[in-house]
């Protein structure tokens, strides 16, 4: 296999899904010593088959506003790999939302499951459709309507849907309630469901609670204690509000968290009562961190300006993907970053990638860091197969080992000769072993 010959292939067939293409270069720069070291995958054409998702649904989404005006969004259903479980991710709604995004995220999420360690293939949702300043009543409609078209292809050994970016708690509800009308099943279709009905504890913090979790063991690895450290989160969402939690739990000092409008460097760190702000900062409906910075005088507002450019040791992206470009990892790098620990899918363009392996910092990749999330949804679906609840302290247990395992594996396929260890490698080669041995032992499907 060569990299460059696999890319031109893809290009000429995808040349439009920009983000697509950057997920699968990504991969296969990882891949290409080791797939090449197994001649049994070339001979089975794994990699033409693992970069093509199983199957994609496209369909239309019609939705009344309260004012009683129609509008249309595409909704998307991606099924990228179902090798070693059903498949298995989040439901996107956001404006930015394309078959490239999807794909790409499909993608991804196909090895980061594959590196929890837990049965689940990989798939991604969505929708061009902009949450922001719905009402409920538009929000519910709007899940209907999504949920009416895809119902037929979920099940809970078919495919299994959660959140991700614009889907929480309230719209995984009004998806999961028509669903179950619909499908005239109660069973674990859906994770991220409320607690009392199905949820498991955790879910809500579960993405950023892991993301600490492997950011401290990135960090044991060279002997450092992520007690005192300063920590920057870009987002104000259930990601970075997770990981605020984890890391003040530690004793990390949280000192900046980010929005559409800026960012907020609060030099005192957050506490629990601003922990609890973000939350409150996020149901306002108006999706700006500002407002922070007149809740609690000290805190300074820096108007339309990236949360990068802030001296600290720890970084977490926690948005949106390529939200940290080259000349960000270069400032971070230049301001004496130790660990960057990439919570959003992608959160890292190639070029920054490339100064923070250049630089030799730690670095763990969205696969590894932010696996946390889809991890406590699949003992979700455990939880739901058992009809039973674990408690806060068991899921929170499993959640541990499992960052460890992804951890190790890391470490085991991604150590350099010089003792650097490559974590971009070692997620993308860990997972890559997985998936490829399964589609090999299945046959041609
Ligand atoms: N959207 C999250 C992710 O990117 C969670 C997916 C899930 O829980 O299925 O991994």
């Amino acid at each position: 296999m060569k990299v460059n010959e696999v890319m031109a292939k893809l290009e000429k067939k995808y040349g439009h899904e920009k983000e697509f293409l950057q997920a699968v270069h990504e991969v296969l720069e990882s891949i290409e010593e080791v797939y090449n070291q197994h001649p049994e995958f070339d001979k089975a054409n794994i990699i033409d088959r693992i970069v093509e998702p199983d199957r994609i649904f496209t369909f239309r989404v019609t939705w009344q506003d309260d004012k009683g005006e129609v509008h249309v969004n595409t909704g998307y259903r991606v099924q990228f790999n179902n090798a070693i479980g059903p498949y298995k991710g989040g439901i996107r709604f956001h404006p930015s939302v394309s078959l490239s995004s999807l794909k790409f995220l499909g993608f991804e999420q196909t090895f980061k499951n594959a590196l929890t360690t837990l049965p689940m293939g990989g798939g991604k949702g969505g929708a061009d459709f902009n949450p922001q300043g719905k009402s409920n009543a538009e929000i519910m409609r709007f899940c209907q309507a999504f949920i009416a078209e895809l119902w037929q292809h979920l099940g809970p050994d078919t495919d299994v849907p959660a959140g991700d970016i614009g889907v929480a708690a309230r719209e995984v509800g009004f998806m999961y309630g028509y669903y179950k009308k619909l499908a005239r099943e109660n069973t674990g279709t859906y994770t991220g469901k409320g607690m009392t009905w199905g949820g498991s504890l955790i879910r809500p913090e579960a993405t950023g609670f892991g993301g600490i979790y492997f950011a401290d063991h990135m960090l044991k690895t060279s002997n450092i204690d992520i007690k005192g450290k300063t920590v920057i989160l870009s987002g104000f969402g259930n990601v970075s509000w997770g990981a605020a939690i984890k890391a003040t739990e530690l004793g990390a000092k949280v000192i900046a968290i980010s929005g559409p409008d800026g960012y907020i460097l609060d030099e005192e760190g957050l506490n629990q009562e601003k922990i609890d702000y973000m939350v409150e900062l996020r149901t306002s409906n108006n999706n700006v961190v500002a407002p922070y910075a007149q809740k609690f005088p000290k805190a300074k507002f820096f108007a339309g300006k990236k949360v990068w450019e802030v001296k600290a040791d720890i970084a977490c992206p926690c948005a949106i993907q390529n939200e940290l470009n080259g000349d960000d990892a270069k400032a971070l790098v230049a301001n004496g970053v130790i660990c960057v620990a990439e919570l959003s899918n992608m959160g890292c363009t190639p070029e920054a990638i490339a100064e923070f392996i250049k630089a030799k910092i730690l670095f763990g990749p969205g696969k590894a860091a932010n696996a946390g999330g889809v991890a406590t949804s699949g003992l979700e679906m455990t939880q739901n197969a058992m009809h039973l609840n674990w408690t806060r302290e068991e899921v929170d247990a499993k959640l541990k080992q499992i960052m460890k395992d992804i951890h190790g594996a890391c470490v085991k396929y991604g150590t350099q000769k010089d003792g650097f260890i490559n974590y971009v490698n070692g997620a993308n080669i860990a997972g890559f072993m997985k998936v490829a041995r399964a589609m090999l032992e299945q046959g041609l499907i």
